[in-house]
């Protein structure tokens, strides 16, 4: 029985590491050159090297995208850039478009070369064609059955990836310009603000304003809303279908979603590896990934049910806050030393989830700001606390429940 790799997103150097602490097996991340510009994150080439030096001591992969479809006037930056990369000794190039896969055969020759779900792979042909083309993993598109993951592995030996927890897009996987034409951010470079999750409605081009009364309950109408994926009660299945990799959506989401979904997915996986023949999942691990915000789960077109896909709100859901992240402990004094990130008082119950290790409840007794070296009642973003409480290890994170 082999466990799939579980692959977490790397939106900033942050967010891999906590992802690292939190127990993913491999990350992916964007270099900011062929990753989304306009946005805030993604790693300069020297963070690249320095995430894939901790990485490496750890055990863990670095899978870098290069996912866009260059137009003509990128391509020439495209051979140093790649060639950077394999130097730099990333694990994997991930690419959709057939120019960037020569250039990587050409410019990066040792990398594997992982194809991207943007590619929207759907039968096992179409996988046989990429694996002739040098391909060594699919990233499989999210709208697959069950049935057709299992048929695709039986008739291929190319590594198989799939997404199993996050947001869907109401196209195949990124083969929409919504985002790129109402906001000027391109899905296709890893920079899509969702546009389908907006409220829309109908208006006739010479009445500006007037709005044609299409409803389909009292809130309006969200015609391209779905829902979040979730996959945590399928992990047998996924293990006996024998996919290679389990990989976890969202480079833009925050540190602590990160470590709470990596954390719930990574348990799940040890659990069923300790003992699959008895192995049902603990609803305490379910329960953790409805602490992070998200639309309501359902299971995709993995196992389709009659609720569907469709979310009738552009609301998320979401029962507790992150409130901070503790960097050090002074064993001396026994305090954590917390990196505060929503405002946080005196007396407050939190909750303290730790990198592969439990959840535990505490009563904030006393805070004691790091720059006055002063008590305080209350405490907002970005100040340094430290709070006496038991051994917490770094990147443990308080939260409360909202
Ligand atoms: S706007 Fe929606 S459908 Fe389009 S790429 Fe973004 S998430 Fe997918």
């Amino acid at each position: 029985m082999k466990i799939p790799e579980l692959l977490a997103p790397a939106g900033n150097m942050e967010k891999g590491l906590t992802a690292i602490e939190y127990g993913a097996d491999a990350l992916y991340l964007a270099g900011k050159q062929f990753g989304m510009r306009a946005q805030a994150g993604n790693f300069e080439l020297h963070e690249i090297g320095q995430i894939v030096e901790v990485a490496h001591k750890r055990g863990v992969k670095i899978y870098v995208t290069v996912n866009v479809m260059p137009h003509n006037n990128e391509i020439d930056s495209l051979p140093p850039y790649l060639e950077e990369l394999e130097e730099l000794g990333v694990d994997s190039i991930i690419l959709s478009d057939p120019g960037v896969l020569q250039l990587a055969k050409e410019f990066a020759p040792s990398i594997p070369l992982h194809l991207s779900t943007q590619v929207s792979t759907v039968n096992y042909r179409a996988a046989q064609f990429w694996a002739n083309a040098g391909i060594s993993r699919i990233v499989l598109a999210r709208e697959l059955s069950r049935d057709e993951i299992a048929s695709m592995r039986q008739n291929t030996d190319v590594e198989l990836e799939i997404f199993v927890h996050g947001a869907m897009c109401m196209a195949y996987s990124g083969r929409c310009l919504l985002s790129n034409f109402l906001t000027g951010r391109d899905a296709n470079r890893g920079a899509c603000a969702q546009s389908c999750r907006w409220k829309y409605a109908v208006v006739e081009e010479k009445r500006p304003g007037e709005y044609f009364p299409i409803e389909e309950d009292e809130r309006g109408t969200h015609i391209f809303n779905s829902k979040d994926l979730c996959l945590i009660d399928y992990i047998p299945d996924l293990v006996q279908i024998g996919v290679d990799s389990l990989k976890i959506e969202g480079r833009m989401k925050s540190a602590y979603y990160v470590a709470t979904v990596v954390r719930a997915y990574r348990m799940a996986l040890d659990l069923y590896a300790e003992d699959p023949e008895n192995y049902s999942l603990p609803n305490e691990i379910r329960e953790e990934l409805d602490k992070v915000s998200h639309r309501p789960y359902w299971a995709g077109f993995f196992a389709p049910t009659d609720a569907g896909i469709h979310y009738a709100t552009s609301s998320y859901v979401q029962t507790h806050d992150v409130v901070g992240v503790v960097e050090d402990y002074d064993v001396e004094k026994g305090q954590a030393v917390v990196l505060i990130k929503n405002r946080l008082c005196a007396g407050e119950k939190v909750e303290i989830m730790e990198p592969r290790g439990p959840v535990t409840a505490l009563t904030i007794s006393e805070m004691i700001r790091e720059d006055l070296g002063e008590p305080v009642d209350e405490v907002h973003a970005n100040y340094r606390v430290r709070i006496p409480m038991p051994l917490v290890k770094p990147f443990a994170m308080l939260r409360v429940e909202r």
